[in-house]
């Protein structure tokens, strides 16, 4: 390990006592290159941020040191709004961000969070859950901060626990600056929500696939036509669309030889000129450095590149993929701990390189007890996928399918 690493590793176990909580704040070197930015309202926000629901990690822990590398980079190139929720990476984002943050000034990046929908069970809890965020984040407000993913099973909690009037007290005592929610839901309900009050944003799934294939256009256009700023999420589809099958990605890399998959699919998002913020969960440090390029050598998408997204988006419909993003929330809930986004990740390969040995080595390779035959049909996932997939059908049809393919060698 190196020294720096030892240093930081040593600090973050004695609760960050030793390096990152000195008397002064970290000085932030601006590179001369800063990420394009939007308004949004009168502030300018970086029109990439770093999404914390995908962490570094490593040994099955959040890589600290690697964070604290991607934080630097960010900061010092503009890339300064960070997301984080009460349950990710299985609660331990806040922790982290928060930990890495606190060693820069407040008022030098911007920090979202979200109310759990699902945990409120009165609307005293809100405030009790928001308490304990901002305790976890080390922060004392949040910049931007949401009903965390409103669909038909948390609206009936979100409006029954009065949520939004809850966060408009945080809000009215300054501990919130801008108020918001994350979307799941269908069209109807979105109008519902929009016009029930009056919110600072919305953060809606929106990339080229699900423009075209599920119900991303109609989303953004109700938010658009009621003018209520959009945060976009999953705008790769979860890793989707940066590792695309090979007839896409070849069509991809002939039209537009200077973009990466990422960073096409990346700035086709920004041609929404509604949105001015893009959440994107990288990994690693190669991954944000090469977003952070993408919006620092900023080029705005065509209407030639349009056509792009649209060929490529013919390809991957006629692969047969399943919608995973990859998300996990499913098993958050699963009693049986299937690995739901494994199993489907590994079909999807499958459905584009139509290699039936390596799916069933792969497939194999999983744990007995995380297999698709052990699911009971409880639904439970189901009711929790924010793609609304119908999960223990899909199980089955995988589960089939692996057999066939085994078969087949
Ligand atoms: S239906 Fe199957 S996969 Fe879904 S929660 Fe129940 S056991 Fe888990
Ligand atoms: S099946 Fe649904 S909930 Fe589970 S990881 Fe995929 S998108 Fe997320």
């Amino acid at each position: 390990m190196k020294r720096r690493e030892f240093i930081i590793n040593s600090a973050l176990a004695l609760g960050g006592a030793a390096l990152l909580t000195g008397c002064g704040k970290k000085e932030i070197k601006k590179s001369e290159k800063q990420v394009v930015k939007r308004k949004f309202g009168s502030l300018e926000i970086p029109l990439i941020a770093l999404g914390c629901m995908r962490l570094p990690m490593r040994d099955g822990k959040i890589d600290m040191v690697e964070l604290d590398k991607m934080v630097e980079y960010a900061m010092e190139h503009g890339a300064n709004y960070f997301d984080t929720a009460y349950m990710y990476v299985e609660g331990k984002s806040e922790n982290a961000i928060g930990e890495i943050l606190k060693k820069y000034p407040r008022e030098s990046f911007f920090l979202a969070d979200k109310s759990p929908a699902y945990l409120v069970n009165e609307p005293g809890d809100v405030r009790k859950l928001f308490n304990e965020q901002l305790k976890k984040c080390q922060v004392d407000y949040f910049d931007n901060y949401m009903v965390h993913n409103i669909n038909e099973n948390t609206i009936k909690n979100y409006r029954d626990n009065d949520m939004y009037g809850e966060l408009l007290k945080l809000k009215k005592e300054g501990k919130i600056k801008h108020v918001g929610f994350s979307f799941h839901g269908d069209p109807d309900m979105l109008r519902e929500v929009i016009s029930e009050h009056k919110w600072d944003f919305c953060q809606l799934q929106i990339n080229y696939l699900d423009w075209e294939v599920i119900n991303a256009k109609e989303l953004y256009e109700i938010a658009d036509e009621a003018e209520v700023p959009v945060i976009v999420m999953e705008p790769l589809r979860g890793g989707g669309l940066c590792n695309l099958p090979e007839k896409a990605a070849n069509k991809l890399k002939e039209d537009c030889p200077d973009d990466t998959q990422a960073s096409f699919g990346l700035r086709w998002v920004t041609s929404k000129k509604r949105v001015f913020t893009i959440l994107s969960g990288m990994s690693n440090f190669q991954q944000l450095k090469e977003n952070v390029d993408t919006f620092t050598n900023f080029r705005e998408f065509t209407e030639e590149e349009e056509k792009t997204a649209k060929a490529v988006t013919q390809i991957m419909q006629s692969q047969g993929a399943i919608n995973c993003t990859a998300c996990k929330y499913c098993m958050e809930v699963c009693p049986r701990g299937i690995n739901i986004p494994a199993i489907f990740g590994l079909y999807n390969v499958y459905k584009s390189n139509g290699n039936g040995f390596m799916f069933g080595v792969n497939y194999n390779a999983l744990k007995e007890s995380e297999r698709a035959d052990k699911c009971i049909n409880c639904h439970l996932c189901s009711k929790n996928c924010p793609q609304g997939l119908d999960i223990p059908a899909l199980l089955k049809k995988v589960e089939k399918t692996v057999k066939e393919a085994a078969n087949k060698k």
